[in-house]
């Protein structure tokens, strides 16, 4: 712990791992000897970097780099890359930590990393986005390759930046490979991928509400975040019969109590995607909608909430002002928006609450798919790519209950993911001998 004191978020996402995968060591004798948890909580890499470009006045910019190269006990490194100007090492630890059980549970062979930049994209002209994203892989080139470590998308890292990467790469390194996902369709990339982690959070809480005899019809649902991931949650939440009546960004959140249907949200699309705009623009098209600047959309009475947006982006009392209201079922989109404090209070309830390490990790695996596409050098269908990604999150969901559950038949989605995920990763570094 002393390592890593100045790195809350690293710890916070160590913490929650420890508390529930060290009682389950000491129950079983495989796992307690040869510093298993130690050597997981230790990066295999980190590699740190400058980054120089010039943006479009001609002035130069300097930011750093970074990549943890985590775990690759079952596979290649595996996980994202994050551009927002927050990122730091605290951050990409955790995230490289949580990503190393989560690409365990998926099924597929992919270990665990995360990388990014303190660049914000926000108000940059695509040039210096391009720019940015040439400088920034002709370092990360270096280190990475389709058999080493495979980058993807993150906050602020969407299929332009992908693209842009990827020519990069392609440039420096002569070579046409499987080396980052998320990428376009006409170069490598795989169907359903941008919609996977949306898509793959609501089959997890749809598996989740399945079993209380229970699904997404006639549900009201609040959404956080309006990127990537939760446009697609939005999108399949309706789809299941949902009524989704907010969406957020850092600066506020949108409150539309007749639901946000598939026009409105082929606006708000529009609006994150090719105007580069802010939630609030939703009202100049639907007025009758309301927006609520500075505030996150908890306080919105619902049945399912689905966390969208970022870490720590939902603490105790918006968990008890939920609970409060009536809330059946919390599923994380994002990687760890719930604060520890949150998460008790929903289990406390014994409401239905998934880590998003299980329920957000449909992204990672149809980046899997995508590997394997690759590899193959051929594309799978929509349909075939959609229902592999629904029998990747039963899985996951079964895993859960089968590590979770307690004795009065309740279940801990947080224990059973971080079990399932830790015996996986551990068997294979035993095996593999002491390194
Ligand atoms: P995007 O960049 O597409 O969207 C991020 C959204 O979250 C935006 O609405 C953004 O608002 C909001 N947001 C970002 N930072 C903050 C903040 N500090 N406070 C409040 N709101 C914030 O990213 P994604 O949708 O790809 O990622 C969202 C989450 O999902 C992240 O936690 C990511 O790690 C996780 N995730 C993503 C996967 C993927 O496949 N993309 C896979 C698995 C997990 P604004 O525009 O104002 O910044």
């Amino acid at each position: 712990a002393k390592r890593n004191a100045n790195e809350p978020e690293f710890m916070q996402a160590v913490q929650e791992v420890a508390e529930t995968v060290i009682p389950f060591i000491e129950e079983n004798k495989k796992y307690q000897n040869k510093m298993l948890l130690e050597r997981m909580v230790e990066s295999e890499r980190v590699i740190m970097f400058r980054i120089v470009w010039t943006d479009d006045k001609g002035e130069t910019q300097v930011n750093r780099g970074y990549r943890i190269q985590m775990n690759s006990a079952i596979g290649p490194y595996k996980g994202g890359i994050r551009f927002h100007p927050s990122v730091n090492l605290s951050i990409l630890k955790f995230l490289a930590f949580e990503q190393t059980f989560k690409n365990s549970l998926t099924t597929l062979p992919m270990g665990g990393g995360k990388g990014g930049a303190d660049f914000d994209p926000k108000g940059k002209s695509d040039n210096e986005v391009m720019r940015f994203c040439q400088a920034f892989m002709t370092e990360l080139s270096k280190h990475i390759g389709a058999n080493t470590d495979v980058p993807a998308g993150d906050i602020g890292v969407g299929g332009r930046e992908v693209g842009f990467m990827f020519g990069q790469y392609k440039r420096l390194r002569n070579e046409f490979t499987g080396v980052l996902t998320g990428k376009g369709i006409s170069f490598g990339g795989s169907l359903v991928r941008p919609e996977a982690t949306g898509y793959g959070n609501v089959y997890f809480a749809n598996s989740m509400l399945q079993t209380k005899g229970d699904s997404f019809k006639g549900k009201t649902v609040v959404v956080s975040g309006s990127g990537n991931v939760a446009q697609y949650a939005a999108e399949k939440a309706t789809q299941l019969g949902g009524k989704v009546v907010t969406m957020s960004d850092s600066a506020g959140y949108i409150y539309d109590a007749d639901g946000i249907d598939a026009t409105k949200l082929a606006y708000i699309m529009e609006i994150k995607n090719e105007l580069r705009g802010r939630i609030s623009d939703y009202l100049s098209k639907y007025p009758t909608a309301k927006y609520f600047a500075g505030k996150r959309p908890w306080e919105v009475k619902c049945d399912i909430a689905l966390p969208c947006a970022t870490q720590n982006e939902l603490n105790e009392e918006e968990a008890k002002m939920l609970v409060a209201n009536g809330c059946i079922c919390v599923s994380e989109g994002a990687n760890m928006p719930t604060t520890p404090e949150a998460v008790h209070v929903f289990q406390k309830a014994k409401i239905l609450f998934a880590p998003g390490k299980a329920s957000n990790a449909g992204g990672v695996a149809t980046s899997g798919l995508e590997m394997s596409q690759n590899s193959l050098r051929l594309s799978w269908s929509s349909e075939e790519v959609d229902e592999k990604l629904k029998g990747i999150m039963l899985a996951i969901h079964a895993s859960c209950v089968k590590y979770g559950t307690d004795a009065a038949g309740y279940v801990d989605y947080v224990k059973g993911a971080n079990i399932a995920g830790f015996v996986k990763v551990a068997d294979a570094m035993l095996a593999q001998g002491v390194v």
